[in-house]
C-alpha cells in the first residue's frame, strides 16, 4: 500500500513502443525488458500517487490479425476479439513486471493492482469507418505495401496497414474504475484504445476498429477525474517542424499556442497528433497539466522537468 496518504491521481499512457521499440521483432523477452522502463518509475510514484495505466497495443494487435491470417485450421476472429486479448496479454506483462518493480523497491507486501477489461462506446456513424487511419502490425516494405490487400499508409516509421479509429464517446466501466483507485488499486485499463462497442439499447456490440489509446485516455481522465495525464512514447515530447533542421522541442506550452501548433499541421493523424488533441482536451476539461515525454522520463515529467508540458496558461 501507498506510504503516504496519495497526493494526486496520475493517468499514465504508455505507447506501443514500451513492449516493443523501434527495430525490435517484438519477442516476448524483448517486451518484457522494455517494460522494465515505465513500470520501475510508475512503481515510485505509487507510493505517492494513484495510478492508473492505459496502454496501446498496435504492434501486438496488428501481428495478432497476421497470425489470423496466416492459418486456415480454426476460425479467424475479428479485431474486437483480437483487441480483448491484447488487454488480457498486456494487462498481464504489466502487472508481473510492475510485482517485481515493487519487490525491488522493498514492497512486500503485494501492492493491490489489477486489469480492467474495458468496454469503449463509438458511435456508429463515426466517419472514421470510411477512412482507415490507426497504423497497427509490423512495418512493411514499400513493395510488400503496395501488394497488401488491405488498406495501408506511410507512417514515421515507414508503411503500415492501417485499420479505422473512431472517436471514443464514453469508457463503459468508469464508475467501477474510480471505485478501484479509491480503494488503493493500481488500475490497467482501456487497453489498446479500449474494445470498441457500439450501443444498442441495453447491449453492446463490437466492432472492426483499434481506438486510439491516447484520445480515450482523455475521455477516462475526465471520467475519473485524474489529476495529471502522462502521455509516454518514445520522443522526448511533441516538437515543431519535426524531422527537419528547423525543429523546435516544445516544453511549456499553453493550450492557446497547442491549438495554433495543431492548427498548423505539425502533429499528423495517428501518431503526434491524437496525442495533442488528448492532451488539450485533458487541459480544457480542467486538467491540472498534461505531459508528452519519453518512456525514460516519467518521473521528471511528473517533476515538471521533462517532455512538453501544456497548461491552461
Ligand atoms: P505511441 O506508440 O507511443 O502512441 P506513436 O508512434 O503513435 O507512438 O507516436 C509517436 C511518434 O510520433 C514518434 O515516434 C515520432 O516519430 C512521431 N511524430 C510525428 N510528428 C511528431 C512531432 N511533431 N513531434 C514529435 N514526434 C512526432
Ligand atoms: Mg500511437
Amino acid at each position: 500500500m501507498p506510504t503516504s496518504s496519495p497526493s494526486e491521481t496520475l493517468l499514465i499512457a504508455l505507447g506501443g513502443n514500451a513492449l516493443i521499440r523501434k527495430g525490435q521483432a517484438g519477442t516476448i523477452r524483448e517486451q518484457f525488458a522494455n517494460l522494465k522502463i515505465p513500470t520501475r518509475q510508475i512503481a515510485r510514484l505509487s507510493r505517492r500517487n494513484r495510478i492508473i495505466i492505459t496502454h496501446g497495443n498496435g504492434p501486438q494487435v496488428g501481428n495478432l490479425l497476421l497470425q489470423q491470417e496466416c492459418c486456415d485450421a480454426v476460425p479467424r476472429l475479428p479485431l474486437e476479439i483480437l483487441v480483448a486479448q491484447t488487454q488480457g496479454q498486456i494487462g498481464y506483462m504489466i502487472e508481473s513486471t510492475l510485482d517485481t518493480a515493487l519487490m525491488e523497491l522493498g514492497v512486500h507486501s503485494r501492492q493491490p493492482f489489477i486489469t480492467v477489461i474495458s468496454y469503449v462506446v463509438v458511435n456508429e456513424k463515426d466517419p472514421a469507418f470510411e477512412n482507415p487511419t490507426k497504423p497497427i502490425g509490423p512495418v512493411l516494405t514499400e513493395a510488400q505495401a503496395a501488394d497488401s490487400p488491405f488498406p495501408t499508409r506511410l507512417t514515421a516509421k515507414g508503411y503500415r496497414r492501417v485499420v479505422a479509429s473512431p472517436r471514443p464517446v464514453t469508457v463503459v466501466e468508469k464508475r467501477e474504475i474510480r471505485k478501484l483507485i479509491d480503494m488503493g488499486f493500481i488500475v490497467i485499463c482501456c487497453g489498446g484504445g479500449g474494445i470498441p462497442v457500439t450501443r444498442e439499447g441495453r447491449s453492446f456490440n463490437g466492432v472492426d476498429a483499434v481506438i486510439d489509446k491516447d484520445l480515450v485516455s482523455a475521455v477516462l481522465a475526465k471520467e475519473i477525474r485524474a489529476d495529471r495525464f502522462i502521455i509516454a512514447t518514445d520522443v522526448p515530447g511533441a516538437a515543431i517542424h519535426f524531422n527537419t533542421p528547423q525543429q523546435i522541442d516544445l516544453q511549456a506550452v499553453t493550450v492557446e499556442e497547442m491549438e495554433t501548433h495543431l492548427r498548423d499541421g505539425h502533429f499528423p493523424p495517428g501518431t503526434m497528433q491524437p496525442k495533442i488533441e488528448a492532451a488539450l482536451a485533458f487541459v480544457r476539461q480542467g486538467g491540472k497539466e498534461a505531459v508528452i515525454t519519453s518512456l525514460d522520463a516519467i518521473e521528471d515529467a511528473v517533476r515538471g522537468c521533462a517532455g512538453t508540458r501544456i497548461t491552461a496558461e
